[in-house]
């Protein structure tokens, strides 16, 4: 689960790392009383969503007056930053930047533990200094037993500083920022870029905290930061029917059951040439009403061109499923193409009530990837 910036300088200011002062805003007016309220001269109005690039995007934008944050406030909020609409920006004030550097602790899942990522070249795409310079990213493993002792993260921080000053606070941040990955079972925590100041001080001025889904029964209050995205809010659903459903960027949705057979079928989909708009496991069990429920989610899916269905049927019955099938189409009246492969248990049964309907029935799981996508090739 991610968290937006303000929401993660939250967790940091409790947990000892400098930020800078700033406001949430959620619409242009609200601006003007935070500029006020923060009282500087110059500021900066950043877009509260959850990607990296903002600034890139056009999403983080220096300031000097109240008139100028009401303007930048207006256009950041309703833009779109990679397909995510920015509904709340924040108002920070502008920090004096001498220098900025990269800090992470992560899994590495090689050598089994937390992993420390320092950088120089902060405020940077940091994946792009990993491809062209790799070797101005440090990597320091943490042994789980030993953790970030001072003098550990004093060697770290030296790394980076020369100044006793830098050293000794960049210390404290390091170990406040493994305090609260560890506490919180943070699985990315992130700090991009950390800037020294013209003052001579350490400023988190972005955050990026991602937490271990598996592990947040154990923190409401972080449970509780959740916004959860279009997507992530189909995927909840998805999983409330009882389904496995990743979604992706292809054209030909997939309906199938098992894991494996549903790896194998967008295997296919890309052997012949197109590409899938999901992963959907729907498991086993014949009520019809999953297969109702699926489609629902596939249609639901502006992606989807052509639906593709197959199924084994083992404990699944194909004669259920074609009910299902059949009762979906009625309620939902799709307008694309659905090809349906039933092989296994009841599949004569199966295929006879799917006979004279609007599906096209394929015999071998090929023939159905086949005729999918050219189905999906014929499309205007
Ligand atoms: P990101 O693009 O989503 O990573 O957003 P950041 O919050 O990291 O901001 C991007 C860049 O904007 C930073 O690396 C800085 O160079 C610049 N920036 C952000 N805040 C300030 C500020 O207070 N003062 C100055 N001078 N630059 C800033
Ligand atoms: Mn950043």
């Amino acid at each position: 689960m991610k968290i937006h910036e303000y929401q993660a300088k939250k967790l940091f200011a409790a947990y000892g790392i400098p930020v800078e002062k700033h406001l949430l805003c959620e619409t242009p007016a609200e601006i003007r009383t935070a500029f006020k309220k923060l009282g500087n001269k110059t500021a900066v109005v950043k877009a509260q969503v959850l990607t990296g690039g903002r600034g890139k995007a056009g999403g983080v934008k220096l300031v000097h007056n109240e008139e100028e944050a009401f303007k930048q406030a207006n256009a950041i909020l309703n833009m779109e930053i990679k397909g995510l609409q920015v509904k709340k920006v924040l108002l920070s004030e502008a920090v004096d930047i001498k220098s900025e550097y990269y800090v992470s602790f992560t899994i590495d899942r090689n050598t089994r533990s937390v992993i420390l990522m320092l950088s120089a070249s902060g405020g940077m795409d940091i994946e792009e200094v990993a491809r062209l310079n790799p070797e101005k990213i440090q990597r320091f493993i943490i042994d789980p037993f030993i953790g970030l002792p001072d003098f550990l993260a004093r060697q770290y921080a030296f790394t980076l500083f020369k100044e006793i000053e830098n050293v000794n606070s960049m210390a404290v941040i390091l170990q406040s920022l493994y305090r609260l990955f560890v506490e919180k079972d943070v699985s990315l925590a992130e700090i991009n870029p950390l800037v020294l100041t013209n003052n001579g001080t350490l400023v988190a001025i972005d955050g990026k905290l991602v937490f271990d889904d598996n592990a947040l029964y154990r923190h409401p209050d972080i449970s509780a930061l959740n916004e959860p995205t279009e997507e992530e809010r189909t995927e909840a659903y998805a999983r409330s029917c009882g389904f496995s459903y990743v979604r992706m960027d292809g054209s030909i949705g997939c309906m199938v059951n098992g894991a494996g057979l549903a790896m194998a079928t967008m295997d296919l989909i890309k052997l012949y040439g197109a590409s899938p708009a999901n992963f959907l496991d729907i498991g086993g069990s014949s009520n019809p009403r999953k297969v109702t429920d699926a489609m629902q989610l596939l249609l639901a899916d502006p992606k989807v061109c052509v639906v593709l269905i197959n199924i084994f049927g083992g404990i699944t019955r194909c004669d259920d499923v074609a009910q299902g099938l059949i009762q979906a189409v009625e309620m939902l009246k799709p307008s694309i193409p659905i090809v349906v492969r039933l092989t296994g248990t009841n599949e004569q049964e199966g295929r006879a009530l799917l006979a004279g309907k609007q599906f096209f029935i394929a015999q071998s799981l090929e023939e159905a990837a086949q005729k999918a996508v050219s189905l999906f090739n014929e499309l205007p």
